[in-house]
């Protein structure tokens, strides 16, 4: 049992598996130096209170209807809850900070996502510090922020390969399909709010930004703290909104070493039933075993997913692999079978699959997605890229090259040296590891 050390610490994530996790996370690390935790949360993709009875759990309405609660559009997700929540949690803010004086309790700072951009005015006219958790990776948390200045970009045929000076390593494409995502009112509030918080605090380590520490530094100059890869020492199944399916695990030990190709998009990206129907084919023409995760798909809505495909290619499916609704990624991950990850690149996945030294077949579908595959197929080298339309023999031959041939094994190679360092770490002295304790030196001195 940890001694208290008399400070609580409030906790406030969006309301996304891949922001909860490294939430959840952080709360486990801040909880085993003393720390009371304190997490509000919305309505919405409730966290499981009852997998952490040792924090407080405190739950304010969000006003989603269904409709917006299941929408993939993201902008519209955040601009809904930034609206809704901003008077609920003020209420709930105020209660906590009644009852902590009641109990002789203090409060030593709100830590929240920077997606919420009403949190900042509000501490600050409580003389609360906020630090903003970043799930991002850190080149591109800040140079996101350029993207209204590169307006003036179009999109010339002959120039859409072209590297962007401003955000290496994308494409012209890509940076203009992220503008498309970019509301500059809402990336201006936030760049201020950030800029006026107590301390940014990334899920990642300097071994995996390096490139971008210092401007970041410069850029935001607030303090910059770096937690790394924290699901080694404090695993995120426990903070897993659906339920994984365990089965997933008896299947993967029947499966011979480094033989079967993980897939999955991760909580919030959906294929058509066109895309499903190319990796559904795409992977039964492989003869590799395969553990696929299928949320559904975004144009068959209301009957299951499984009806888009023909039986016969169902057929061949379950005899070569297995599907499920959701899996305990990161167990699967360390699972001797595992021999490559098909991903879509969230910023959690990748970090996982590196911590695995699983190499990865990027499939990135939006926003830093498109910079994460960038710089694991072409800084690290530590995976291949698919681009373009998604096609069944594109894949096919993907999971070929990397489990099967020579490329594959050098891949391998480069990913196994850069598990290694990342996996440092968060070790005694590690780069992470000091820069915990310089967090919560920090928390703790407020
Ligand atoms: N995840 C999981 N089971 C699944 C798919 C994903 O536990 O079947 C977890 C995964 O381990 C990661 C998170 O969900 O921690 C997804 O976060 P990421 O940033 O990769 O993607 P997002 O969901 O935000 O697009």
């Amino acid at each position: 049992m940890v001694k208290s050390n008399g400070l609580r610490v409030v906790l406030f994530p969006l309301p996304l598996q891949g922001v909860i996790n490294p939430m959840i996370q952080l709360a486990k690390i801040l909880h085993s130096r003393g720390f009371s935790i304190t997490v509000i949360h919305t309505r919405f993709n409730a966290p499981k209170a009852s997998s952490h009875p040792l924090f407080t759990f405190v739950e304010i309405p969000d006003g989603l209807s269904e409709t917006e609660a299941t929408t993939e559009d993201v902008t519209l997700l955040l601009t809904l809850l930034n609206q809704n929540c901003e008077s609920p949690f003020r209420d709930c803010l105020n209660k906590l900070f009644q009852s902590a004086e009641k109990e002789k309790e203090r409060i030593s700072c709100l830590i929240d996502d920077s997606g919420w951009v009403f949190t900042q005015p509000l501490s600050q006219s409580l003389n609360l510090p906020r630090l903003v958790l970043n799930t991002f990776k850190v080149s591109f948390f800040t140079n996101h922020f350029l993207l209204p200045q590169l307006r003036h970009l179009t999109l010339l045929d002959s120039k859409q390969d072209d590297p962007v000076e401003e955000f290496p390593p994308l494409r012209k494409k890509e940076v203009l399909q992220i503008l498309t995502e970019v509301l500059d009112s809402y990336s201006d509030m936030m760049l201020e709010q950030t800029k006026a918080s107590s301390g940014l605090i990334f899920m990642s380590c300097e071994e995996l930004d390096q490139d971008s520490l210092t401007q970041a530094r410069e850029y935001f100059n607030v303090p910059i703290f770096m937690m790394g890869p924290s699901h080694i020492q404090f695993p995120a199944s426990s903070s897993s909104l659906l339920s994984p399916d365990e089965s997933s695990i008896s299947w993967l030990d029947k499966q011979e070493d480094k033989s079967v190709i993980y897939v999955s998009f991760g909580s919030i990206s959906t294929v058509s039933k066109s895309e499903l129907m190319e990796i559904a084919w795409g992977l039964s023409n492989t003869d590799q075993p395969f553990l696929w995760v299928v949320r559904g798909c975004s144009d068959v809505q209301g009957k299951e997913w499984t009806e888009a495909i023909p039986e016969e290619l169902m057929e061949r499916l379950k005899e070569k692999g297995k599907i499920v609704k959701w899996a305990p990624q990161q167990e699967v991950l360390k699972h001797r079978a595992i021999g490559g990850f098909l991903t879509h690149n969230g910023w959690n996945s990748t970090v996982e699959s590196i911590c695995e030294g699983v190499p990865m077949i990027c499939l990135p579908f939006r926003w830093d997605q498109l910079l994460n595959a960038r710089f694991v197929t072409e800084v690290w080298m530590v995976g291949i890229h698919l681009e373009g339309k998604i096609e069944r023999n594109v894949i096919e031959k993907a999971i070929r090259r990397l489990l099967l041939e020579t490329e594959g094994e050098a891949t391998r190679e480069r990913m196994e040296l850069l598990k290694e360092k990342v996996g440092s770490s968060v070790k005694q002295n590690g780069s992470a590891y000091r820069s915990v304790e310089s967090l919560i030196d920090y928390i703790s001195s407020f």
